[in-house]
């Protein structure tokens, strides 16, 4: 058993390598059905669930929900991850860095910390601009990264509000962001899409999108919530009597339980694809909304329960995995069925992980410079050469830009391809004749 899981997991890396070179280019268009390759169906998938958590505004309460996850094991055994979507506001520096070290925890313990923008604002109703987007991404991207938690990591986007606009969608991609979780699939449990990177209404080359899939209502409980049988798959929408026009008074605890765990049990018996669901972990304790009688039927001590409940359940069925937003990802460009699914295969730790941003990046030596600015690439280098390689990846490892240069003693100048887009991070790869050698993570301004 053991030998053969070994020999397993040597043909799952062999098949990871080539596809770091390979998938770039792969198109999946939006379906119900699962990528049907390595065997590979409706009825042997792995489930998956994200829990894609937003805000996250309380350092205890993003702690406590971190460790829920952490502290236990998958039906077979494997570690469970989940995903946190930060606004980092408050919390994050000066005195106060208590949100800061709770987030780098919970990166450190295997999950993923992303975005969903420093302060929240309503991009639709504010009509901002793709830049305003842009820098606001990046406030938060940055704070994040001076948390140690590098941007190679930070896969993942949630839109304030799922108030997304089409110039949201190119400023994540222009920010790095490898998925988007803010585009809801409305179908009930069995049929919800699987993710995506082609075919969108928000059509953007190279973003995934990981639909924020809706709750399915238990039939038992309908009558008493308002004849709903679905709810968009986030906590709030589940206990607020005003969410999208009345869901009774909201659920209790019970209630909330079932649905989550039909609409889990029915997507396993149904096509499979990735149960997400989007707690805001500050709810869990936040007195606030408890005052502001936001969840009348629910307490936070039992909104902890139900979660705590609905973790414990779904960890005891066969086929299922809870996993971060870009191990499903992963999967989607590598799929493999329930039964041969190692997590840890897939998590962004694995050596031969997907993102090709992971191309080991360095500090600019002393005394080289570097900039793109204005349509060119100027480089300063701190020793001689002669002639330099000049690449240029986007932050998901596309070749944009290839280009051998004659150097002038320590100065070389480019001139940029007009379609290679303004406030973009990108990666610039220098090699010289003289063995200089640099790999940057870059704004093109
Ligand atoms: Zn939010």
């Amino acid at each position: 058993m053991i030998r053969r899981n070994r020999i397993f997991a040597k043909s799952i890396l062999a098949t990871l390598f080539l596809f770091t070179i390979t998938s770039f280019a792969q198109t999946i268009t939006r379906s119900t059905n699962p990528p049907a390759r390595n065997g590979v169906t409706r009825a042997n998938a792995p489930q998956f669930i994200v829990i894609g958590a937003d805000d996250n505004t309380n350092a205890h309460a993003f702690t406590w929900m971190d460790t829920t996850i952490a502290n236990g094991r998958n039906r077979d055994g494997s570690r469970r991850y989940m995903s946190f979507y930060v606004n980092t506001r408050s919390g994050w520096s000066g005195s106060n860095v208590t949100v800061r070290n709770a987030a780098r925890a919970a990166y450190d313990r295997g999950h993923e910390v992303s975005n969903h923008t420093h302060d929240h604002p309503n991009i639709r109703d504010r009509n901002m601009t793709e830049l305003q987007i842009f820098d606001n991404i990046m406030q938060a991207q940055n704070a994040m990264v001076a948390a140690g938690i590098p941007a190679a990591h930070q896969f993942g986007f949630r839109t304030p509000f799922l108030a997304h606009t089409p110039e949201t969608f190119t400023a994540m991609r222009r920010a790095g962001i490898l998925y988007d979780c803010s585009i809801t699939s409305t179908a009930l449990a069995g049929n919800h899409n699987y993710p995506y990177n082609s075919g969108q209404s928000h059509n953007v080359q190279g973003l995934w999108i990981v639909p924020a899939t809706n709750v399915t209502v238990h039939p038992n409980d309908r009558a008493a919530l308002g004849n709903r049988s679905t709810v968009a798959g986030l906590d709030w929408n589940l206990w607020s009597p005003t969410s999208g026009g009345g869901i009774g008074n909201g659920m209790d605890s019970a209630q909330t339980v079932r649905a989550l765990m039909f609409s889990l049990t029915e997507s396993l018996a149904g096509n499979r694809a990735p149960f997400t669901f989007g707690p805001h972990s500050q709810y869990y304790f936040d007195s606030t909304a408890a005052a502001t009688g936001w969840f009348p039927n629910i307490t936070a001590a039992q909104r902890r329960g139900a979660f705590r409940e609905f973790v414990r359940q779904a960890s005891l069925l066969e086929d299922v995995f809870f996993v971060s937003g870009d191990m499903v990802v992963r999967w989607m460009l590598n799929p493999v069925p329930a039964a041969q699914f190692r997590p840890d295969d897939y998590h962004r730790s694995s050596p031969t992980s997907i993102m090709p941003r992971e191309i080991h990046s360095s500090k600019t030596p002393n005394n080289a410079s570097v900039s793109i600015a204005n349509g060119n690439i100027n480089l300063h280098l701190p020793t001689a050469a002669s002639n330099a390689n000049i690449a240029l990846y986007d932050v998901r490892g596309r070749l944009l830009f290839e280009r051998n240069v004659a150097v002038n003693g320590n100065i070389a100048n480019v001139a940029l391809p007009q379609s290679i887009v303004r406030n973009q991070a990108v990666i610039l790869q220098v090699k010289t004749n003289s063995d200089f050698n640099l790999t940057k993570r870059i704004l093109v301004k």
